[in-house]
């Protein structure tokens, strides 16, 4: 079936004794036995729920992989993967990893004796040259976050395979609709569900999926080990925005491709971050391994940061906040929001300057879109170049 059906479809059929075509939110923590031990495969809601287990069908499905294993938030799904890990292994991951990714590698894993590695994965000699013995995964994150560099996913599969590690693949940007990591090679791909799959900024949830039997049996243990699991309501909502997500990343897709096509010619603009423009240093990978370029987009403002707080004040369709890969459109100013935890220098370093705004385009009408920006990025060319003077 092709990827609407299952979307819609998959993992979820009409309810057997009331025919109810809206999946049931079953919303119990323990499941009557008819004998000790005897039950209808489902004893414990930690254990499994029927709601999460039509979801990670359904996003299995979505992936072309065999098994979905579902967690309370993206960075649960993130740590069960560091789970499958012990003392002394290393994991090489990307320098402009997701802030929560980094944080949980950097200030928790490492403490249990887990070493990171992070490097430019655009550059594939430098992930070669980082590999050690001792290298268990190769983390990867593309387009990333805020400057959607784009790296290949099939040569770093390739290259994990070769050293006998894995590589997991976090997808959040993407979603399965642009992008399917695990046939370029991946043996794990992860996905922050608060974003595009359920779309709506209204959950938090994570997944992680595998067509390896072996490490879908130990994902599932460290899910009902540990015990970070989403509640039937939030499996549920995932499962009714996923069914609007072609239809969504369509619209976000083709949204972002005219405002990125505004922001190149517009005076304000220093430069534009997206992988769909020619000039983009990743553009024709983008081309090979996504069907479309994607709802983000960042650019630099002349003006810098004084001009960055203009904008930020002055628009009014696009919301200030952290987030993104909802209907609502969203404007994130990465150095003071969600990288403000990098020291400026290493910041500036990895290319997010204070004058870098990222957006991450919503499904409204692109004109009221372009509307907004023209304004708020005319008063921060203008009001910080007063400044300035
Ligand atoms: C948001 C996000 C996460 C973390 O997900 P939460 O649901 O917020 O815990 C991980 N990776 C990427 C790329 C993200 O955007």
């Amino acid at each position: 079936m092709k990827f609407s059906t299952l979307a819609i479809r998959s993992g979820q059929s009409p309810d057997p004794t009331t025919g109810a075509v809206s999946f049931p939110i079953y919303q119990t923590s323990t499941y009557a036995q008819e004998e000790p031990a005897q039950h209808k495969g489902f004893c414990y809601s930690r254990t499994d729920n029927p709601t999460r287990k039509a979801l990670e069908n359904n996003i299995a499905a979505l992936e072309n992989a065999k098994y979905g294993v579902c967690f309370a938030s993206g960075l649960a799904a993130v740590n069960t993967v560091l789970n499958l890990l012990k003392s002394g292994d290393h994991v090489i991951a990307p320098d402009d990893l997701y802030g929560g990714s980094y944080r949980i590698f950097s200030e928790v894993y490492t403490k249990y004796g887990i070493e990171f590695t992070f490097v430019d994965q655009t550059n594939l000699s430098q992930v070669q040259g980082a590999l050690k013995e001792n290298t268990k995964v190769i983390w990867i994150e593309t387009p990333s976050n805020p400057l959607l560099k784009i790296s290949d996913i099939k040569a770093l599969s390739v290259i994990a395979s070769n050293h006998g590690c894995l590589s997991v693949v976090d997808n959040t940007f993407a979603s399965p609709y642009l992008q399917h990591p695990l046939e370029l090679g991946a043996h794990i791909v992860l996905h922050s569900t608060t974003k595009y799959l359920s779309g709506h900024s209204d959950i938090i949830g994570g997944a992680l999926v595998t067509n390896n039997s072996d490490l879908f049996e130990k994902l599932k243990f460290y899910q009902n080990a540990v015990g970070a699991i989403p509640g039937p309501q939030d499996c549920y909502l995932v499962l009714r925005g996923i069914k609007t997500l072609p239809l969504r990343m369509d619209k976000h897709c083709d949204n972002t491709k005219t405002i990125a096509a505004f922001l190149t010619q517009h005076s304000s603009v220093k430069r534009v971050y997206y992988p769909g423009l020619e000039s983009h240093p990743g553009h024709h990978i983008a081309k090979l391994q996504m069907k479309n370029f994607g709802g983000m987009v960042s650019f630099e403002l002349k003006t810098e940061g004084k001009g960055a707080a203009i904008f930020a004040k002055n628009v009014q369709l696009f919301l200030l906040g952290e987030s993104l890969g909802t209907v609502v459109s969203l404007v994130n100013h990465p150095a003071t929001m969600t990288h403000a935890s990098i020291p400026e220098d290493v910041r500036s370093q990895n290319g997010i300057s204070n004058g870098l705004l990222r957006l991450s385009v919503g499904c409204e009408d692109v004109e009221d879109l372009i509307d907004d920006l023209d304004q708020a990025l005319n008063a921060a060319g203008q009001n910080a170049l007063k400044k300035i003077a």
